[in-house]
């Protein structure tokens, strides 16, 4: 009974590294991604209509973990990084056959220079990240208000994001090639991407993310995520 996928296309995230990526989709709505098709599935017949959903589940592999296989339980970030639950009580990316399911908001289909491309926003996916399939989200079936959600009932509460000078002047050097970029700092600091285990505490640590091809430098700071420096990479 075994199946083989084949990726219909790759996705190109502002996501360079796992780092920071937020744990779900529409939590950064900014994170804008582009799905370009495989030359094999690039037939724009098949997107014939789907702009007439605001939204689509997309279907993909965490190819960047599948390597490192799974087990039977896992631990959750949500729940602080120490308490056990079973891989199938969770969104973990540890999981038998490594398929994610995110829903995302359409944003347009671009046919360019004989590629064929779905942009989507509010991404949680790595760039690279092999997309399997895409349907549209139906609302009457698949929003369901009275659902519970368990261990993540709630959003997590937003920390407050800083800029320094030297940040904000880069931001200014950057607003050519990258308007949102500011935007997209904001809302992924926003989410605390540090590892679970570090709470909600100041450490003065300092941490380093990758977006496009920036080098973002910040500190938490009084409950703050401050901004210290973005450069080129
Ligand atoms: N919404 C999806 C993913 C939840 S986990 C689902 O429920 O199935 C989200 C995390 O997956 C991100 O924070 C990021 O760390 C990780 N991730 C995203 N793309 C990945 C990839 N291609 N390989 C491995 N991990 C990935």
């Amino acid at each position: 009974m075994t199946h083989t996928l084949t990726p219909i296309g790759f996705i190109h995230s502002p996501y360079k590294q796992k780092f920071a990526i937020p744990r779900q989709p529409g939590l950064v709505k900014s994170a804008l991604a582009s799905i370009e098709f495989c030359p094999e599935f690039a037939d724009a017949n098949s997107l014939r209509g789907i702009e007439q959903f605001s939204h689509l589940w997309l279907i993909f592999q965490f190819h960047h973990t599948t390597a490192q296989g799974w087990s039977p339980t896992v631990r959750p970030p949500r729940l602080g990084g120490n308490k056990k639950l079973g891989v199938f009580a969770t969104r973990s990316t540890f999981r038998p056959n490594n398929l994610g399911l995110s829903v995302v908001e359409f944003v347009e289909v671009r046919q360019q220079s004989g590629k064929l491309s779905l942009v989507v926003s509010g991404i949680d996916l790595l760039d690279g990240t092999p997309i399997f399939d895409i349907k549209p989200y139906v609302p009457y079936v698949d929003a369901l208000v009275a659902a519970r959600g368990g261990f993540a009932d709630e959003a997590p509460p937003l920390m407050a994001v800083d800029f320094l000078p030297a940040a904000r002047q880069a931001l200014t050097r950057f607003s050519q090639d990258h308007a949102s970029l500011e935007t997209l700092i904001t809302q992924v600091l926003s989410q605390d991407p540090r590892p679970a285990y570090h709470g909600n505490t100041d450490n003065n640590k300092s941490y380093g993310m990758h977006l496009y091809d920036y080098n973002i430098q910040w500190r938490v700071v009084f409950a703050t995520c401050v901004v210290e420096s973005i450069t080129k990479i």
